[in-house]
């Protein structure tokens, strides 16, 4: 089961699989079809479950298997080996996408969504019934559970500030709702404090290992009442600013390194001079330079490389350690557990 993701034994590998998973598989797929970096070796299979209890059973035979497994969004802030992934990706899709209103009062209402309804079609959602509170995600790619998990945010404003509750399941397919306080929402990064769960959890951890003991199944989000077209004038607004700075329409996975306390991380590489360098064909956008961008026939390795190359630089120029805000994926599934 360890390192790369050989075809060769797959047939004994979906013997098992198939012992408990009944529903459909993507065998030795590659993920480049599944991350906006379009980069990643093939998964020995990929599942995309639609209903609660079949991935509760799913995760319940991982576990008694010990088939190593990663759970995966809409793929916007990952980045995948080429040598693939040798277990399970569970890619959380339209299956589970759910919008449901929970609560209402005068000042606003509760929504609450499952993990793979996409953040764009959530954003719709809310400035079509004039709702205020996700603007700033307007232009973000990702799915809810991605987007909890990493507390994604832009124009100082963050998707965890408006989570009431979370539902979740743990590596034993046991299903837990974390209230607010049970939430500590970071930069980037979420931590679950149950006093169900053992210990501290850290979801979406970018640029380091990701302990995937907690799936995100949905998020109850808070929004308050506003004017419909009001709504709707500040998501397109601030979509236009970001079209304006960032690359799109091309193959990223957004911004690339966090945002040191000292400067922004694109500033600090731009000022090192890497805007256009590449490896390959990946390259750091001559708009953006915080954006590193897959322009055809990139690899994995070539955008790690050239993540390397600016760290080096930053790092001989000023002094600052970038760190990664990607998620990246080593080869060895286990490590993460
Ligand atoms: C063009 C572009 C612009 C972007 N702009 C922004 C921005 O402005 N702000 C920002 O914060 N991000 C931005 N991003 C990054 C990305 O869109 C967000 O981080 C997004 O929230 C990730 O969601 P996802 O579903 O794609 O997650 P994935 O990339 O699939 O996963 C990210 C991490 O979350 C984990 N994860 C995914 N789903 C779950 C789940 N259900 N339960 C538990 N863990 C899970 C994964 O294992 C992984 O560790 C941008 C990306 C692109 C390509």
């Amino acid at each position: 089961m360890m390192g790369t993701a050989p075809a060769a034994d797959l047939p004994a590998f979906a013997a098992t699989l198939q012992g408990f998973w009944k529903g459909e598989v993507l065998w030795h797929c590659p993920l480049a079809h599944f991350t906006t970096l379009k980069v990643g070796g093939p998964a020995r299979a990929v599942i995309m479950p639609s209903r609660i209890p079949e991935l509760a059973l799913l995760i319940k035979g991982l576990r008694q298997h010990d088939i190593p497994w990663r759970i995966m969004g809409r793929g916007s802030n990952i980045l995948v080996p080429d040598a693939g992934f040798p277990g399970v990706v569970i890619v959380m899709g339209q299956g589970l996408a759910a919008i449901r209103q929970v609560a209402e009062d005068a000042s606003g209402i509760n929504v609450e969504v499952e993990a793979g309804c996409g953040l764009a079609r959530l954003v719709k959602w809310t400035m079509e019934q004039g709702l205020s509170g996700l603007e700033f995600a307007a232009g973000i790619p990702g799915s809810v559970g991605g987007t909890i998990a990493m507390n994604a945010g832009a124009f100082s404003g963050s998707v965890g500030e408006h989570i009431v509750a979370i539902g979740l399941m743990d590596d034993h397919g046991d299903y837990h709702i974390a209230s607010r306080q049970h939430c500590r929402f970071s930069y980037r990064g979420l931590t679950i404090d149950h006093p169900d769960l053992p210990g501290p959890k850290q979801l979406g951890k970018g640029g380091g290992r990701c302990q995937e003991e907690l799936l995100v199944l949905s998020g109850t989000f808070r929004f308050t009442r506003g004017v419909q077209h009001e709504v709707e004038a500040r998501c397109r607004a601030l979509n236009s600013k970001r079209k304006e700075c960032q690359p799109h329409g091309v193959a990223s996975a957004g911004s690339f390194f966090k945002n040191p306390a000292e400067a922004p991380a694109g500033r600090l590489i731009d000022e090192a001079g890497l805007k256009g360098a590449r490896v390959g064909d990946a390259l750091i956008s001559s708009k953006h330079a915080n954006f590193i961008v897959n322009a055809g026939a990139a690899s994995a390795s070539d955008i790690v490389e050239l993540m390397h190359l600016v760290q080096e630089t930053v790092w001989k120029r000023s002094g600052i350690r970038l760190e990664p805000e990607v998620d990246i994926w080593e080869t060895d599934g286990r490590e993460r557990h």
